[in-house]
């Protein structure tokens, strides 16, 4: 990174006298191309990455499209990209393997998202706190089931993190600092203007009531005033237990729910179990733990607003 910083001030400066005279050997960085190597965990981190750093910034996602990121294994080859990355931007709490790769290769240049914005307990809807339904909807709270790291379904919050992780990256090449911050600043008005939207449609929902997969729109629900009721864990691989299925199956039906949620990349199963037991329909809502087949965070953030009206249904 140091190379790579000194030859882009090096560029402005002296780089032709360099040239002419043999000496640099500018380019030799680890992407070759004099952009700061940027590795992040999985899809939001990468996207928020991209889009601070436009083309001054090389990202690689470590989790693949396929991939449940939850489970994400470090390989060797990772582990040397993490190693050698300009920064490593997670999410300490939500891959286990990636936070311990950073830890043990790179800890000083690492960027953890939940710094800034810091974990919450898991959500429950409040059935299951024990509260009083005319208080809200659930809540997040430390029940033992661990912190919820889905902070990237509130806009706000991301917003929060673009902002610092600009500044992070200007502090790392301050060459380009203007730059992240304007882009930075652009992305948080449109974060911000994603918020308003989303409030807006769904604001006025016959139903309040969503019946996720996993324990995933913990911080979507709160900002939202929805009842977020999940049937797996905040990990989808914390699968429930038949106790579980009968209780988010009692408080599905007392909340006349319409549509069980599934996702991409959990099998389906129990969700379409459910939605039979309860004469319900299923429809997709992606927690964006992976890059969308299409489009990108906004265009899917849009698309599971409109499952959710129609689930709802909203006016
Ligand atoms: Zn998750």
């Amino acid at each position: 990174m140091i190379m790579i910083v000194m030859c882009k001030k090096l560029s402005a400066l002296l780089l032709g006298a360099l040239l002419a005279s043999g000496l640099t050997s500018c380019g030799i960085g680890q992407s070759g191309d004099g952009k700061l190597d940027v590795v992040a965990g999985f899809y939001p981190m990468a996207y928020i990455s991209e889009q601070i750093g436009e083309n001054s910034i090389e990202v690689s996602n470590l989790t693949g499209p396929t991939t449940e990121p939850h489970d994400l294994e470090i390989t060797p080859r990772q582990r040397t990209r993490i190693a050698d990355a300009d920064l490593a931007v997670f999410l300490k709490g939500f891959q286990p393997a990636f936070d311990a790769a950073i830890a043990n290769h790179n800890k000083d240049r690492g960027f953890n998202a939940a710094d800034i914005e810091p974990l919450l307990g898991g959500y429950v809807p409040v059935e299951e706190s024990g509260g009083n339904p005319e208080g809200g909807h659930g809540k997040l709270h430390d029940d033992g089931q661990g912190k919820d790291p889905h902070i990237w379904l509130n806009p706000i919050r991301l917003a929060n993190v673009v902002a610092a992780l600009a500044k992070r990256l200007g502090q790392i090449d301050p060459s380009d600092a203007l730059k992240f911050n304007r882009a930075a600043a652009q992305l948080r008005g449109k974060l911000q203007a994603l918020d308003t939207e989303i409030s807006d449609a769904l604001h006025d929902c016959t139903s309040r009531t969503i019946v996720t997969s996993h324990n995933a729109f913990g911080y979507f629900a709160e900002r939202y005033k929805l009842k977020q009721v999940a049937i797996n864990g905040l990990s989808p691989e914390q699968e429930p237990s038949p106790e579980r299925l009968a209780e988010v199956s009692r408080i599905a039906q007392a909340n006349h729910v319409s549509t069980v949620f599934f996702e991409n990349l959990v099998s389906p199963k129990l969700s379409e179990t459910l939605a039979r037991e309860i004469g319900a329909k299923t429809a997709k809502l992606d927690p964006l733990e992976s890059k969308p087949g299409h489009g990108d965070y906004f265009s899917q953030m849009r698309a599971n607003v409109q499952a959710l009206r129609t689930a709802l249904q909203c006016s």
